[in-house]
């Protein structure tokens, strides 16, 4: 079998999104875990759905409630305490979304919400409690839209968010794509997604001839926190991106108990590079009702990135960093090098 082989022989991307685990006792049952954990799994997933994807399932470890992707995913009781300066806006994204589906916080780029379907449901997700239902890109706010980029020369950027963008079919994203090419001042698209490591077989064809022939530079940044998320088929949908001219690169949440260790940060560096994927952020965790247990506090966070400052060559060390509202751009966490 030749290495483009290895997607092109599983099932459509679509079929595998439709397919997805959404009950906690398939979970369970699925992953041979026990039962004890089922009445607050069906509690805490009315709060935020539970949607793990068949890729993703594969790479989690039998019979360990204590699997790092495992923890991603599955909702806890934890999720159902309240907890003081934990909210469900925390980047305030309200204030600067001057469109319906468009965010304009910083200058010279606006951040686009495609859509509210994700591939997974990550039980961390900033957006959990995201108005989707009020930001849908219809025809007429997609005009709304491409006017308001249109009207402001100092825009370069557009962000395709979500949800995950490449939850959109391709046909669509296709329209969309032609459409912000003619707009003369754009340089740049980004998009933000979760899904070629989700469901590598995403990566298709007709999205390769699309961001290949854009006349948009294009960035990719995707969002993996572990290196057990990153198997053969994520590698190889990795390298026809690159094949097709997209910079790659990944940002990742620090997560308590998931890859808050010197170790597993090393590793998920190294995997993503010897995948062709540059690491770019590792945020701090942005303080979303329902999942405080994952909280890391701020002079933690900056200790492991110090000693693993020690481990990696600097161009494998994310930029430590948290969106603060307001601000007019990502702040940087102060790291200190380890002392001699
Ligand atoms: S894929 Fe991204 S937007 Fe979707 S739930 Fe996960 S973190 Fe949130």
């Amino acid at each position: 079998m030749s290495r483009s082989d290895v997607i092109q022989q599983t099932l459509p991307w679509q079929k595998v999104l439709s397919q997805a685990i959404a009950s906690p006792a398939e979970l369970l049952q699925q992953l041979q875990l026990p039962q004890s954990l089922l009445a607050d799994a069906n509690i805490s997933s009315e709060l935020f759905a539970l949607r793990v994807p068949e890729p993703f399932l594969r790479r989690i470890r039998p019979g360990d409630p204590n699997d790092p992707l495992l923890l991603q995913v599955l909702p806890l009781q934890a999720e159902q305490q309240k907890i003081s300066g934990y909210v469900t806006d925390p980047l305030q994204e309200a204030d600067a979304n001057h469109r319906d589906g468009l965010i304009h916080k910083y200058n010279g780029r606006v951040l686009l919400i495609l859509t509210g379907a994700c591939a997974i449901n990550c039980r961390y997700c900033f957006r959990r409690h995201f108005p989707y239902q009020d930001n849908r890109l219809g025809p007429e706010q997609w005009q709304s839209v491409l006017d308001y980029i249109e009207a402001d020369q100092g825009i370069s950027e557009v962000i395709f968010s979500g949800g995950d963008p490449l939850a959109v079919p391709d046909s669509r994203l296709r329209k969309m794509i032609a459409d912000l090419e003619q707009i003369p001042h754009l340089r740049r698209l980004r998009i933000h997604t979760r899904l070629p490591v989700m469901i590598p077989q995403r990566v298709t064809p007709e999205l390769l001839d699309i961001l290949q022939n854009s006349r948009l530079k294009t960035v990719m940044v995707l969002h993996s926190n572990h290196a057990n998320e990153i198997d053969d088929e994520v590698r190889e949908a990795i390298r026809l991106l690159r094949r097709a001219d997209v910079q790659m690169l990944n940002q990742a949440v620090l997560l308590r108990g998931i890859n808050n260790s010197v170790a597993v940060l090393k590793t998920l560096s190294e995997s993503l590079f010897d995948a062709g994927v540059l690491p770019y952020y590792l945020f701090v965790f942005d303080p979303v009702e329902g999942a405080a247990h994952f909280d890391i506090s701020d002079a933690d966070a900056q200790r492991l990135m110090s000693q693993l400052q020690g481990e990696l060559p600097g161009y494998l060390v994310p930029k430590l960093a948290r969106e603060i509202p307001g601000r007019n751009a990502k702040t940087l966490l102060p790291v200190d090098s380890q002392p001699l």
